[in-house]
């Protein structure tokens, strides 16, 4: 358990780190982060079909769960209940297996500067402080956290739901929050490419995780 609550510790963090690059005005990161932004598309798309799916379709009624946390991205606060979800996915693959629960880590991670850099983003052009900005990346870091703390306390045979609402969250943060930001961005055409090289990216690691921690 401590394992995994560390692996959403780091987590969390990167949600503070890309608040800080916003506070700080690199608009260089700015330009790299689309890149991050487009590839863990990707990667979140694949994570989400290839392995959170099949690993949560044994109990009933799994798809109403998906469509669950699809609509969950939806809600009115869409980035707290996505970043809540983004600790259960952690902690949810980490007690099925170290396989699942690292490349889910990695899912996870490739989106949480551009989700840090985005909310701090919001804060400023609201008017906020810098310091502002940087409290609500780690409010984000926070929930992350609670997410995964809460998800250890869900019984070992019922952690097939709480994957299948976070495999919904991941399919609404890519397919209708990230895929439309990649398509906005018509002076970088090699950014569709990367939410491609992301998919292979998440082949690769899969693979790797599979061969050297067991399925
Ligand atoms: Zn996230």
């Amino acid at each position: 358990m401590l394992a995994y609550l560390a692996f959403a510790a780091v987590a969390a963090a990167a949600d503070v780190a890309g608040a800080a690059i916003v506070t700080r005005a690199h608009k260089h990161g700015h330009a790299r982060l689309r890149y991050f932004v487009a590839g863990g598309a990707g990667f979140m798309l694949a994570a989400a079909f290839v392995r959170m799916l099949p690993e949560s379709t044994h109990v009933p009624h799994a798809f109403l769960f998906v469509l669950l946390g699809y609509f969950g991205g939806l809600a009115v606060f869409g980035l707290g209940v996505h970043t809540v979800f983004d600790g259960v996915a952690i902690a949810a693959g980490f007690m099925v297996s170290a396989s699942l629960g690292a490349v889910l880590f990695l899912a996870v991670m490739l989106h949480k500067l551009p989700e840090g850099f985005t909310i701090a983003s919001i804060m400023l052009a609201g008017g906020h402080s810098r310091g502002a900005a940087l409290a609500a990346g780690t409010g984000l870091g926070v929930l992350t956290l609670a997410g995964a703390l809460a998800t250890s306390l869900i019984a070992q045979h019922h952690i097939a739901y709480a994957l299948a609402l976070s495999a919904g969250v991941t399919i609404y943060v890519a397919a209708s929050d990230l895929i439309p930001e990649v398509n906005r961005e018509d002076d970088a055409p090699g950014l569709a490419y990367t939410v491609f090289a992301g998919l292979l990216f998440f082949v690769a690691v899969d693979w790797a995780f599979s061969e050297l921690l067991g399925h």
